[in-house]
């Protein structure tokens, strides 16, 4: 185990403390985090020997969970852990490039291996804008983009975040002003007005957009959102009538996370670029890949540079592509469609009560995401601690409390997820009695 050595060691989390930036954090303030000493199937064990429940899959990305055998022996199995990709090339980057090819919606055959989701938006935007100039229409440098999105944390990926829960305030002068769409409606809502005013936007903005870029069917980091997936389809319609291109994010929703292999899928949408990430690797290590059409490619060619301006130095890493074909291997292998559908199922009844506490104002659920949305922000420590007094790792962000499971989860996994997300929305909203 060795919690009891680190659980000693007071002084790395001291060092911890004055010296590591978390995710969104301050160093003035830092907020509490805990020590993981270990991870096994879907818990992640804490240097106080506790073992939660990794609800939130790593942010999204461990589907198998950890320590997963076919996993290790992947990592194993490779001759060298890298080599440069410029000039050089081997079997585990080409696996997976024609793995990909094979499961991406019909026509995209071309990859790009980044090394980060984010880093692959940003290659995704600079195809687009590269193709235009071989389009001979330098004049098209902007994106469309749908409010309440999120696309990364480099430069590029944020002009496309939603603006206002992005950081487009503090940095207005360094990013790319973009045109922004209303967020697109639920299921069931108004597609039709929603459609119109999307029309008239790239209608206004023809000459200067070079691509629509949104995550399909779920928005996530920007706020869980599920939308219609009709909207696609007037994105499609909109992007074809323009000779614009249609980016698709599916860094979160890819994968079999929304019930489909991807978010496309669900829309029966085919994107001219498609973004993927996070789920890839199973978790183990980071890698992303952008896949686009022959013609998308032909364009970028076509462009004055004649090259795709873009190469990474961990480009193709040889570890990280021998593990993701293993984890497309184990996604296949272990049947993802029935396993969301299991997961969903199990979200929908553990979530249900939630839907009845105080301060809940919608219960999301859409293939094996659960999302419980309240009328203000939490305060993430309180939902974390009431989640981990019943066994369960969650990360509450802004006003949602939610979880994305590994898919390796059991039923009963789940169900004690369920509780753990009613019991973190219960914390999060003390009754009036007990504010006083
Ligand atoms: C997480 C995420 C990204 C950024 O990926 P990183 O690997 O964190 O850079 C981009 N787009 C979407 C939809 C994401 O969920």
């Amino acid at each position: 185990m060795g919690s009891a050595a680190d659980r000693a060691d007071t002084p790395l989390l001291a060092f911890d403390r004055e010296h590591v930036w978390h995710p969104y954090t301050s160093l003035s303030a830092p907020s509490p985090v805990r020590m993981v000493t270990g991870a096994r199937g879907v818990r992640l064990s804490l240097d106080d020997g506790s073992e939660l429940i990794d609800a939130m899959s790593s942010w999204w990305a461990a589907i198998h969970g950890y320590g997963v055998p076919e996993l290790d022996a992947a990592l194993r199995e490779v001759d060298f852990a890298h080599v440069m990709f410029g000039g050089l090339t081997h079997a585990p980057a080409i696996r997976l490039a024609q793995r990909l090819v094979d499961l991406a919606p019909a026509g995209l055959d071309r990859v790009f291996l980044a090394d980060s989701g984010s880093v692959s938006v940003e290659v995704a935007l600079k195809i687009a804008l590269q193709y235009q100039r071989g389009r001979g229409r330098p004049e098209r440098t902007r994106l469309l983009t749908v409010r309440g999105g999120y696309h990364g944390d480099t430069f590029g990926a944020m002009s496309v975040c939603d603006p206002v829960g992005g950081m487009h305030s503090m940095f207005t002068d360094v990013l790319a002003p973009q045109v922004f769409a209303p967020r697109p409606p639920a299921p069931g809502g108004d597609v039709e007005g929603w459609a119109t005013e999307f029309r008239s936007l790239a209608d206004d903005h023809r000459d200067e957009v070079a691509a629509i870029i949104v995550e399909p069917v779920l928005q996530g980091a920007g706020g869980m959102w599920v939308y219609d997936p009709a909207c696609l389809q007037v994105m499609r319609e909109v992007a074809d009538e323009h000779g614009l291109l249609l980016v698709l994010d599916e860094i979160a929703t890819g994968f079999g996370r929304t019930g489909e292999l991807w978010g496309a899928d669900h829309a029966g949408v085919r994107p001219d670029l498609m973004c993927v990430g996070k789920a890839l690797t199973g978790g183990y290590l980071t890698l992303a890949a952008v896949l686009c059409t022959d013609e998308v490619a032909r364009g970028v060619a076509a462009s004055e540079s004649g090259v795709l301006m873009h190469g990474p130095t961990f480009m193709g890493n040889a570890l990280a592509c021998s593990v993701a074909l293993a984890s497309l291997d184990l996604l296949q292998a272990r049947d993802w469609r029935a396993q969301a559908a299991r997961i969903e199922a199990g979200l929908r009844s553990g979530l249900a009560p939630c839907a009845d506490l105080p301060g809940v104002t919608e219960v999301r659920v859409l293939g094996a995401v659960g999302v419980v949305q309240l009328d203000e922000p939490v305060d993430v420590v309180t939902v974390t601690d009431a989640a981990a007094e019943h066994g369960v790792w969650l990360r509450p962000f802004r006003d949602l409390v939610y979880t994305m499971p590994p898919y390796a989860c059991t039923d009963a996994d789940v169900a004690r997820i369920g509780e753990a997300v009613t019991a973190g929305v219960t914390a999060a909203v003390p009754t009036a009695g007990m504010l006083a």
